[in-house]
């Protein structure tokens, strides 16, 4: 057969398939405008190929049949919006051609999907500003961001062809972006999907070890989920509540960010197993119901009393609604039990989407919810002046976190970020309100404006005409909007003490005899992770650690100045070398291809053996950091394009500077031991110890030399050894 033959078999059997996908919900006019959108399609791209060699086409079928069958939009739009949602990017059609054959509608979709790839690969530098188009589009078409993520994930599953560079660089944005917002967009299945390959392409020897202690561990796992189902749902049913149950394994990446938050091992991840309790009810009996069946757990299994989640009451933002518990199951161990209706389960499982069809026919709870977010985008986004990277960073930060409730003395109920304050809910009311807010009553209780709130608190704001924003509280405030607000009423404010600051600072320079341009001045602003503007605001306001600044400004000179040149190096902060393979085998790092000068990054100080990854950065030069530095992933997903491939030099005869953390119980001669594992058994050099006790807790910080992560990975297994050591875990330096 030839290649074209098979080729057209290929496409024909995906499109076929999509069909099926769409045979339910689709009358006879509808599939001719899908069949129309897939010849035009696969005409448009016909000349072009896959990198994995595919017809192009094959892709946009996918995407299409992603958000039929696995977003659940069962929208004819849609699915030729999918269809041809590459072809104005990536061929000589426009918008306006778009718009002749298939209406208004899908021309406006598959305008603000080009506008966001143009993003991503014209403007790399600024993929917040994608970000934000992203919102705009999203916030007057949710198909847009939908298709979106659908194309995202197609592209994260077939990653495997691409380049290397490009994998790291996808995969960190497709973290960093594009798995909290399906997270948001209650796509839970495919937030876990995204995480996962992102993880498995930016740390695949993680992945791959935990993925084969997951294998390693299933059977087992089955018996011991079989045992905690069977009298469960014995008793469930006697009670008169039909159900379904099942165990649900977590997915890796979840597993591997307990690991990482927690510092503990695979073994001690403690809910590794979950189960989900679906009840079968009619839906007028669902909340009572989930209800039941949560005291019948409770009944029967012994609960773990912080980890209840009622988001019957209280549904998530995005209209998520269930209830999950943490119980001891049999032999002591933690299960994690979600409980929902079967209605629930499809919404959970589909996201909002579900109903997106629908919405003309009245709006679900779910619907309004995400609204009132998208609202919120909306009001953020009409400020002209805000800077496109602060926005992204604000907004990504509404993305991921859960929200509080409170209450005003009316009983309205407001949503704001945890950690909220009496400020951003006074914003959060009116502008006005804010800006003249000069306390609050929480639950009748006085409080100043940087109270924090708890999920639930009643808050009354007390106001004050002579009051006027202050930019201090810029300080406490989480929200977006009262950041905003803030920020205009102050700017003034805000430019006088930045002069302020600035002829503090370049007077202290002097007295360094430091010139403001010099390089120090911009090590200083890394180390501080600061920009000039934020520098001299903080010292306008007299908010900044001088000591510390002096300290750091001092110890660059000196070392610019070459004094120190001992052996042992330490690599804490910006020390320089010159790159390349160098002959007398003591430089560390090996570049791929040229030849560079680098420092270590201060955040997450790797070691030889760490798994790196270098970051150009436009004044330090290259940064090398740890391929599982959050920073990294940070600067990655903005601009991916700068990472550079190092890896270490097999030959250098250096130690590196590591932190241990340890945790335990306090007795007598512990420090001891520990000193006496270190210096003694692994000959290894402290730099520093320190040992803090509360309570018959003890909480240590080591500082070492070793020459690899393997010595590291090895001193940390002895320590663990020690009696009443609890945890080892590596730290900063
Ligand atoms: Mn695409």
């Amino acid at each position: 057969m030839t290649e074209i033959k098979r080729d057209e078999r290929v496409v024909s059997s995906a499109f076929r398939g999509l069909m099926r996908a769409c045979e339910l919900f689709m009358n006879e006019d509808e599939r001719e405008r899908v069949r129309k959108a897939f010849e035009f399609s696969r005409q448009a791209h016909s000349e072009m190929r896959r990198k994995t060699g595919e017809p192009y086409i094959l892709h946009p079928i996918a995407v299409a049949r992603v958000v039929v069958e696995e977003i659940g939009l069962k929208d004819t739009t849609a699915v030729v919006a999918a269809l041809v949602h590459d072809v104005v990017e990536d061929t000589d059609y426009t918008v306006k051609d778009i718009q002749a054959m298939f209406g208004r509608t899908v021309a406006q979709i598959t305008d603000g999907l080009t506008k966001i790839s143009h993003g991503v690969h014209a403007m790399s530098t600024m993929q917040a500003e994608t970000f934000r188009k992203m919102l705009l589009t999203m916030s007057s078409d949710i198909r847009v961001a939908l298709i979106k993520i659908a194309d995202r994930l197609h592209n994260m599953r077939t990653l495997k062809s691409m380049k290397p560079e490009s994998r790291l660089k996808i995969s960190a944005e497709t973290s960093f972006l594009y798995a909290p917002l399906a997270h948001r967009l209650g796509l839970y299945n495919i937030k876990t999907e995204l995480e996962d390959l992102a993880l498995f392409y930016t740390e695949p020897e993680t992945y791959q070890e935990i993925a084969k202690k997951v294998r390693a561990t299933g059977p087992a796992r089955g018996r011991y989920i079989q045992n905690f189902i069977t009298p469960l749902k014995a008793m469930l049913e006697s009670h008169g509540l039909p159900c379904e149950i099942f165990g649900r394994v977590k997915s890796i990446s979840s597993i591997y960010q307990k690991m990482k938050k927690q510092g503990i091992p695979f073994e001690q991840v403690y809910d590794l197993f979950a189960v989900r309790v679906i009840v079968d009810v009619p839906e007028q009996q669902e909340y009572e119901a989930c209800w039941k069946a949560y005291r019948l757990i409770d009944s029967l299994y012994q609960n773990h009393p912080n980890r209840m989640r009622d988001w019957l009451t209280r549904p998530r933002p995005n209209g998520y609604e269930a209830l999950h518990t943490t119980v001891t199951g049999p032999g002591g161990r933690w299960v994690e039990v979600q409980i929902r209706s079967r209605r629930m389960d499809y919404n959970a499982e589909k996201g909002p989407a579900a109903h997106w069809r629908y919405k003309d026919n009245g709006a679900t709870p779910a619907d309004k919810k995400f609204e009132e977010w998208l609202g919120k985008i909306r009001s953020v986004l009409e400020n002209k002046d805000i800077d496109a990277r602060e926005f992204f960073m604000e907004v990504k930060n509404d993305l991921v976190t859960e929200h509080i409730h409170v209450f005003t003395p009316k009983g309205e109920l407001k949503m704001l970020p945890p950690g909220a304050t009496v400020l951003d809910l006074a914003y959060e009311i009116h502008t006005t309100i804010g800006h003249t807010a000069i306390g609050g009553k929480v639950n009748y209780e006085a409080v100043g404006l940087n109270h924090v709130l708890q999920n639930g608190d009643r808050v009354e704001i007390i106001t004050s005409k002579a009051q006027k924003p202050d930019i201090s509280w810029l300080d406490f405030v989480k929200t977006s909007k009262a950041r905003e607000r803030i920020k205009d009423a102050t700017r003034e404010q805000k430019k006088a003490f930045e002069e302020k600051g600035k002829k503090f600072f370049e007077e202290s320079l002097r007295r360094y005899g430091v010139a403001p341009d010099d390089r120090v001045v911009d090590e200083l602003l890394h180390f501080l992770d600061m920009d000039r503007a934020e520098l001299y605001r903080r010292l306008g306001m007299h908010r900044i650690d001088l000591k510390r600044m002096s300290e750091f400004i001092k110890a660059k000179k000196a070392e610019l100045a070459g004094e120190s040149a001992a052996r042992t190096l330490d690599f804490r902060v910006g020390r320089t070398f010159e790159g390349g393979a160098s002959s007398d085998g003591e430089n560390p790092l090996v570049f791929e291809g040229q030849d560079a000068s680098f420092q270590m990054a201060a955040c997450c100080s790797p070691i030889p053996g760490d798994d790196i990854m270098g970051f150009q950065d436009p004044k330090l030069g290259i940064v090398v950091h740890r391929s599982v530095c959050p920073k990294l992933r940070n600067l990655l997903a903005i601009d991916g394009k700068k990472a550079v491939k190092v890896k270490w030099n097999d030959k250098r005869q250096l130690t590196f500077l590591a932190g241990i953390k340890i945790e335990g119980y306090d007795r007598f001669g512990i420090l001891i031991n520990i000193v006496k594992v270190v210096t003694v058994r692994y000959k290894v050099n402290i730099r520093s110890i320190t040992i803090d006790g509360v309570g018959g807790v003890f909480d240590g910080q080591l500082k070492v030399y070793v020459i690899d992560a393997a010595e590291l990975e090895h001193l940390m297994e002895e320590l663990r050894k020690i009696d009443g050591v609890v945890k080892v875990y590596r730290t900063e330096v």
